[in-house]
């Protein structure tokens, strides 16, 4: 906490100057009840279930309650939405309790959200819904699972309270149940902490945000430094390409990728209104406020964390003086990692050792005509790479209906005959670059196994237990957190988690705030 605070304590919304954080306490919930609580996450926190259940740390995990050593805080931070400067926007209905020390040394932050205002809800009550916090916690849990670098869940609690909501798609404001997640990061920090130093000429504070950033997260890069500030840059410049290519990996699309909502870890931060892509399209969104769906839909993604990078370094550059050559030459780590890790992901993706996918290379074609032709017919994503694997790639002389047999499920409707036959083609010749590249098709579908999930955190399977979780019973969210531990395998029993979405829930996505 060597980081300057605002001391004033009192939730009053403000303009925030010359502090990091502002101390304030969560306001106390009226009957919370505690509905998830995620073993692995408190085994993080060196807790047990049966700690966390107990009466007292419900109470802590509700906001009802500070333990000794507790300094709850709300961290100050702008950013840049859709496109613009917002200005401050600060923790507004997420309150830090403190950070957590593990035996193994590791450093986790715990943070409420949804606990009540603070200096930074400007207009807003500071609660979060019932809908929202479980779509949060079972998402982040599910990415975690999948191998997606993430922010974690701890708890979810029940406030006993409503809160009124404008749901977005009917316009018709309704009281809704309340809820807190407890989430866990080593740290919280994103982009906008450190442009709203920037932009208020605030640079001691943000020299002192920087240090204590690379001091706590990336010691590894040595005593802070110009050459420090260039190398950390540069890795969060990595870390954030990973991050946005196992998003277009399992079909995740963020919904708002502002630049509050970019972690300075690489972490996948604020579940608000994201989406899982069923049938493949680039171009879409859940985010209904995006006009358009311009710039947060799917195939954007990589682009828009390019452009929030770059709104980072030019924040840092009062750190580096007239050295901005330093930040320019860390930025280039992004296109270097996206470049190699896009090629990665796809050659995994197809079971394939290598691809080479350069502007020349000879596989643009077979993976231009695949992603047209997932395009062209309504093709869910994730059921297509998974039993892509089964594909044998040595058909012989089978008929195009044989072939096509094991995406059959893939569809949504009926394709034309001419769909199937191109697809059926492109099988063949995928099928002859697998024969090409030596690996046997058992290998092969263990390999695609492992990086193309069985089950995602489809859209309408966390409506149907976030319905239920509204009347009280946490039974489905529990179920579905449990089939979405072991994405990739194939758990007998649980097919009804892994089929496309049915045709009742199409337009049945709601934007969550
Ligand atoms: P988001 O678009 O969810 O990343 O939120 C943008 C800003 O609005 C952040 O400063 C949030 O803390 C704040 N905010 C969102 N919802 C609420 C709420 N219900 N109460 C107070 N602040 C909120
Ligand atoms: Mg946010
Ligand atoms: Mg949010």
């Amino acid at each position: 906490r060597e980081l300057p605070g605002d001391l004033d304590g009192a939730p009053r919304p403000r303009q925030v100057r010359g502090a990091a954080w502002s101390k304030v306490l969560p306001t106390p919930v009226a009957k919370p009840r505690l509905m998830v609580a995620v073993p692995e996450v408190a085994a993080l926190l060196d807790l047990t279930t049966t700690e966390l259940e107990s009466p007292e740390m419900v109470e802590v995990l509700a906001g009802n309650r500070v333990l000794p050593g507790m300094q709850p805080y709300a961290a100050c931070y702008g950013g840049h939405q859709f496109g613009h400067w917002a200005g401050q926007l600060g923790d507004g209905r997420a309150i830090t309790l403190g950070e957590v020390i593990n035996t193994r040394g590791e450093r986790w932050e715990m943070q409420l959200k949804g606990a009540g205002r603070t200096p930074y809800s400007r207009t807003a009550d500071g609660r979060a819904v019932m809908r929202s916090s479980v779509r949060e916690l079972v998402c982040s849990e599910a990415m975690f699972h999948l191998g997606v670098p993430t922010t974690r869940a701890l708890s979810l609690v029940a406030t006993g309270e409503d809160v009124v909501r404008d749901v977005m798609y009917s316009g018709d404001p309704r009281p809704e149940p309340g809820a807190i997640v407890c989430r866990v990061a080593p740290s919280f920090l994103r982009f906008g902490n450190f442009e709203i130093f920037a932009s208020r000429d605030e640079i001691d504070l943000l020299r002192a945000l920087a240090d204590h950033t690379i001091r706590a997260h990336f010691a590894h890069l040595g005593a802070p430094s110009r050459e420090t500030y260039g190398a950390w840059l540069a890795e969060v410049c990595r870390r954030t390409a990973e991050m946005v290519m196992h998003w277009m990996r399992v079909g995740f699309v963020h919904g708002v990728m502002n630049t509050d909502n970019m972690s300075i870890l690489g972490l996948t931060i604020d579940y608000g209104p994201y989406g899982w892509l069923e049938g493949y399209d680039p171009s879409w969104t859940p985010n209904t406020t995006d006009a358009g769906g311009r710039r947060y839909r799917y195939g954007h993604q990589p682009n828009v964390a390019w452009w929030n990078l770059q709104r980072l370094a030019r924040a840092l550059v009062p750190l580096v003086g007239d050295d901005v050559a330093i930040l320019e030459r860390a930025l280039m780590t992004y296109g270097e990692t996206l470049e190699a890790r896009e090629a990665e992901m796809i050659a995994k993706k197809l079971g394939l050792r290598a691809l080479d996918v350069g502007p020349a290379g000879d596989d643009v074609p077979m993976v231009q005509e695949l992603y047209e032709l997932l395009e062209a017919f309504e093709t869910d994503m994730t059921i297509f790479f998974r039993r892509l694997a089964d594909v044998p790639s040595d058909p012989g002389d089978v008929t195009d209906a044989a072939l096509i047999a094991p995406l059959e499920d893939a569809f949504y409707g009926e394709p034309p005959e001419d769909h199937r036959h191109r697809v059926a083609t492109w099988l063949r010749r995928y099928a002859e670059r697998v024969r090409a590249d030596g690996t046997n098709d058992v290998e092969r579908r263990a390999k695609m196994n492992a990086v193309n999930p069985k089950y995602v955190c489809r859209n309408y399977l966390a409506q149907l237990a976030i319905d239920d979780a509204e009347k009280g019973d946490p039974g489905k969210v529990l179920a579905l957190l449990d089939v979405l531990r072991r994405p990739y395998d194939d758990q007998p029993g649980k097919d009804e988690y892994a089929m496309k979405r049915p045709e009742w829930a199409r337009h049945r996505v709601g934007c969550s705030m």
